[in-house]
Order: structure tokens, then C-alpha cells, then sequence
């Protein structure tokens, strides 16, 4: 059974951070269009959105020593630094504008402050942190940030860390205290009560399953109500695909030029979840170490303080593994469905490119609890098996295309928006940093296919994230004064958690 629906201004796709994002955004920018949202899973924020398959991290690039590198002369380039950093202030200044407007409330439910901490070990590497301390301290966007190798130092920071550690070889960190937990799943969930508090029509438990050119202009997709079984066809002007790791293949079914020769790497995860009041109770700090050599950034090894459903929580990991489905709820077919004749050499190439980190994704997945229990010990040299859990995170698919630096099929760990020549379709692939910077990448996607409104909604867009178009690195002041309006705001100012 069908049925044909009228066409609609907007379709999302999936109802996840970006799709959440997204539709936030156009509700306040073009509050007249019509917008429909829809969702294979029962509710919003369950796939890597959701608080326990994602790491929570307000990636700013306070802690991640992957956005710094050496260059061959011996200095730090902070350029991917900066920009991340500036890419979080713009999320920082969209949430606060819509706790401002009374859009959410309680921002303390998805955001909260806990200092973020770079760790590392070794004289190489302790370095190597010293100079990078340095290089950033330099830059506005890092003001505060402390480096100490002092151990009685460190052991004020991270008690836990430093509790029986024998080994004799120098440690150092970095520390900040601007840092943040955010709790995406909750924040997905309130942009989705808000969304649907104006009208917008969500539809969960429903499918995608193809989306075709309509003959009136835009696109028709074709949805399956899984609950009935029947099948609907709704068109629109505009579709966003915000289907997270299902994104790739519903891209590859539009047939746009763009959607061709580019591929998808199903990364999954698992964190170690402590269940000992205790212990979780002596730490405070998301501490973030250096990945080992060989294994891909996406597996940087940190013992987070979480805020999950009004408690502290503590959680270890991500475990990077191999799975070939595209999303936790997916199938073991995603990735062999994903080989189409026109990205079948682009695979290869990247089969042959990383042999080496699949092997090293099938070693993590089969390693023991014990091993694990090695790998925790790192962080924690008191670390006992019986106080920790397991839980499986969410899927991550990194994009792989080919690439004129990397040539054919390379893999890339960031995220791509790739959108029609005529910007009536746009999908985001990749991962990483992820939704920390969904404001941003959301208003990419605005740009990429609404040129023609951009003038008419600038304004707008200042009013609401008064950085736009502004380099926050070159204008101490503007950074300041962006900064603290943010974190009043978001309930950012005061250090001691709320909670029991
Ligand atoms: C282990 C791990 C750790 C991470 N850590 C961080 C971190 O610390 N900080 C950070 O900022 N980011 C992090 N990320 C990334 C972040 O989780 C993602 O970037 C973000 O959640 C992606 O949001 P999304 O809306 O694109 O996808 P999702 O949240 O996955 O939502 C996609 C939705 O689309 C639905 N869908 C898919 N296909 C269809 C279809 N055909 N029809 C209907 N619905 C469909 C899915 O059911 C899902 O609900 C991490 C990710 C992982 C996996």
C-alpha cells in the first residue's frame, strides 16, 4: 500500500544532533517553512548521538594533542587547533542565544564545565607538551591553560592518576578549566521538543529507503512506516540527510555527480564505565593521552568525569574496533552494500592503503577484558576489573575519497558536507570533531545551498552567533567578551557540579 503526501519545504533526515541542528537553525531563519523530520528509531538522539555512544567531549581543542603537530623544524602548528576551538564557540554562542530566547531550558541538563587535561609520559613527549603549552598559552583562545611536571602538582590535579604510580619516567599535563561535558543526546532530544513545539512534524519509526529527483523539482523520498508497513512517498524543496553512519547509502541513492567515488570506513568503539561511587568520586577532568603509534586518532585513549542523566559518571575509552555496519542499529551488510561500480576502485585503493589499521581494528576488537584492564591501568595504576563495565559506543563511518594530496581512496577523519551543484540536497558524512561543531557545519550546509538567502539572513545569524564570519583568534577582545556572555549563559561560571 502507498500513499502520495503534499510537498513540504524541508525534509530531514534522521533525527540526530546535525538534523536537530539544522532544523533549529531554519525555524529561526525562515520561521514560515514547512519542515518534516524523519526517523527510523523510536525517539531522537539514539545513535551516536546519544549520550553513551559518543565520548561527550565540547571538542575546543583544549586537550586533544591530535589537532597539534610537530612540523619537521620542531615547532607546534596550532592552525587545526585554533579553528576548532573557533568552530565550538560558535555552538557555545547558538545554544546560549536559544537558553536566552527561552527555545531550552536548563542548560545544566547538556552542558557542564570540567577542566579538560592533555597527559602524557616520557621525556620525548613531556616535550613535546611543553612546547605545544607554549605555543598555545600565546594565542587568546587558550588563556588559562597551566602545564606542570611537577608530580605533587599532578597529584593535586588527578589524584587518581597519580595514586600508586611506581614508574619512574617524567609525566607531564596541561590543564584547563573553560573546558566542557556536553551531554549531545540531551541537547538532541530539546532541539526536537522545541522543533516539534513549532510545528515541525516528526515522524519516528520511519523509514528511508530512497530518494529520487520529483518531477515537479526537489526530491521525493520514498518512507516505510515501520510500525504499519506501508509505504509513503513525501516530496520537498530542500533535503538534509542527517542519517549519521546511514547517511553514505541513502547519498549513493540520489545519484548526484557528488555522491559518486567516495566510500565510507565503519569505525566502532566501546568504553570501560566505572561502577564504583568511590573511585568516580576522586576524579574530576576529562584527561586526554596520546594515541599509540600506529593506531588512527579516533582511539586517543581518555578517562572522562560524564555527566549522564543528572550523575557524575566516570568512563574510559573509546576502544576503537571493526564492525561493517554503518550504524549500531545497522546491518552486517552496510559496508559490502556500500561498493558501488563508481566507488569500487576507491575502495580497493583504501583496502590496500590500510591494511594495517584494519588489522589493528580486528586486534582491539578481540582484545580481552583483561587487556583492557592493561590499557586503564595506564590511567589509573589502582584500577581494579570488578569496579568497571562495558558498553558499546556508536559506529563511526569516516569518509574515504580520493584526494589530490592522498590520491586514490584515502581516508579522511574529519566531516564533509557534500551537496548538489543546485543545493537542493545536502548529506554530511564523517565523524569527527563531530557534533561540538554541528553549529558550524550546519550553517556550511545553509551556505552551500541557500546562497541566495544569505544576505536576507545575516543579520539574523549575527544576532545569534555574533562571531560569524570573524576570526575569534585575531580578536582577543570579542573572544572575551563572547566567552564569558556564554558561559553565564550556559551556567558555565560556577565550578562545583549541582549535582549530589
Ligand atoms: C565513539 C564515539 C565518540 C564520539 N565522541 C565525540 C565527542 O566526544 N564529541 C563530539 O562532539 N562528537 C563525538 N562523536 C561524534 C558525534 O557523536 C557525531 O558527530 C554526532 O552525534 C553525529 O550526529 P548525526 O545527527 O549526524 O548522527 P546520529 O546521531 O547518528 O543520527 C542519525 C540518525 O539518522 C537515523 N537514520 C539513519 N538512516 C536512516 C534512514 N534511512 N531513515 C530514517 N532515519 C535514519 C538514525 O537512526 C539516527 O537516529 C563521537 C562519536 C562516536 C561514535
Amino acid at each position: 500500500m502507498s500513499n502520495l503526501q503534499k510537498q513540504t519545504d524541508v525534509i530531514l533526515i534522521g533525527a540526530g544532533a546535525m538534523s536537530a541542528t539544522l532544523g533549529a537553525l531554519l525555524k529561526e531563519l525562515a520561521p514560515e517553512w514547512e519542515i518534516k523530520v524523519f526517523e527510523k528509531l523510536a525517539s531522537a538522539g539514539e545513535e551516536s548521538s546519544n549520550e553513551w555512544n559518543n565520548a561527550g567531549t565540547g571538542h575546543a581543542a583544549l586537550c586533544e594533542l591530535n589537532y597539534t603537530t610537530e612540523k619537521p623544524d620542531g615547532s607546534i602548528d596550532i592552525s587545526k587547533a585554533i579553528k576548532i576551538n573557533e568552530q565550538f564557540q560558535i555552538s557555545r554562542q547558538f545554544w546560549a542565544y536559544l537558553v536566552n530566547s527561552n527555545l531550552i531550558q536548563s542548560p545544566q541538563d547538556f552542558i557542564m564545565p570540567i577542566p579538560h587535561m592533555s597527559l602524557v609520559q616520557g621525556d620525548k613527549n613531556v616535550a613535546f607538551l611543553k612546547k605545544r603549552f607554549e605555543a598555545l598559552s600565546n594565542n587568546p583562545l587558550f588563556q588559562g591553560m597551566e602545564f606542570s611536571d611537577d608530580p605533587d602538582k599532578l597529584a593535586e590535579w588527578i589524584p587518581l592518576i597519580m595514586e600508586g604510580r611506581t614508574s619512574d619516567e617524567p609525566i607531564a599535563a596541561t590543564k584547563i578549566d573553560s573546558g566542557t561535558d556536553v551531554n549531545f543526546g540531551a541537547l538532541t532530544r530539546m532541539l526536537f521538543d522545541h522543533l516539534q513545539s513549532k510545528g515541525v512534524q516528526v515522524h519516528y519509526k520511519h523509514s528511508v529507503k530512497n530518494i529520487k529527483r520529483s518531477s515537479e523539482g526537489g526530491w521525493q523520498v520514498k518512507v516505510q512506516n515501520i510500525d504499519s508497513g506501508t509505504t509513503e512517498y513525501h516530496t520537498a524543496k530542500f533535503v538534509f540527510i542527517g542519517g549519521g553512519g546511514g547517511s553514505l547509502p541513502l547519498l549513493q541513492k540520489t545519484g548526484i555527480p557528488e555522491s559518486k567515488h567516495i566510500g565510507g570506513f565503519p569505525v566502532s568503539g566501546l568504553f570501560m564505565v566505572c561502577k564504583n561511587p568511590e573511585v568516580i568520586a576522586q576524579h574530576h577532568a576529562k584527561v586526554y593521552g596520546k594515541a599509540k603509534v600506529g593506531a588512527p586518532p579516533m582511539s586517543v585513549p581518555h578517562l572522562d568525569t560524564r555527566y549522564i542523566d543528572h550523575k557524575k559518571s566516570l568512563l574510559f575509552g573509546p576502544f576503537a574496533g571493526f564492525s561493517p555496519k554503518f550504524l549500531k542499529t545497522g546491518s552486517n551488510f552496510d559496508l559490502i552494500g556500500s561498493v558501488k561500480p563508481n566507488n569500487l576502485l576507491t575502495m580497493l585503493a583504501a583496502g590496500v592503503k590500510e591494511m594495517s589499521l584494519t588489522k589493528y581494528l580486528i586486534q582491539q576488537v578481540l582484545l580481552s577484558n583483561e587487556k583492557r584492564l592493561e590499557e586503564l591501568r595506564e590511567f589509573i595504576p589502582t584500577a581494579k576489573l570488578e569496579d568497571w563495565d562495558i558498553v558499546v559506543a556508536g559506529q563511526r563511518v569516516q569518509v574515504i575519497k580520493d584526494t589530490e594530496t592522498g590520491g586514490k581512496g584515502t581516508l579522511q577523519f574529519g566531516t564533509e558536507v557534500v551537496s548538489a551543484a543546485d543545493g537542493s540536497i545536502a548529506a554530511l558524512l564523517g565523524a569527527s570533531p563531530g557534533a561540538s561543531t554541528a553549529v558550524h557545519v550546519m550553517l556550511e550546509v545553509l551556505e552551500k545551498c541557500f546562497p541566495q538567502h544569505m544576505n536576507e539572513w545575516k543579520p539574523k545569524i549575527k544576532e545569534m552567533i555574533p562571531s560569524y564570519g570573524v576570526h575569534l583568534a585575531q580578536n582577543a577582545e570579542l573572544f572575551q567578551e563572547i566567552h564569558n556572555a556564554t558561559a553565564q549563559s550556559l551556567g558555565l561560571i560556577k565550578k562545583e557540579p549541582v549535582f549530589n
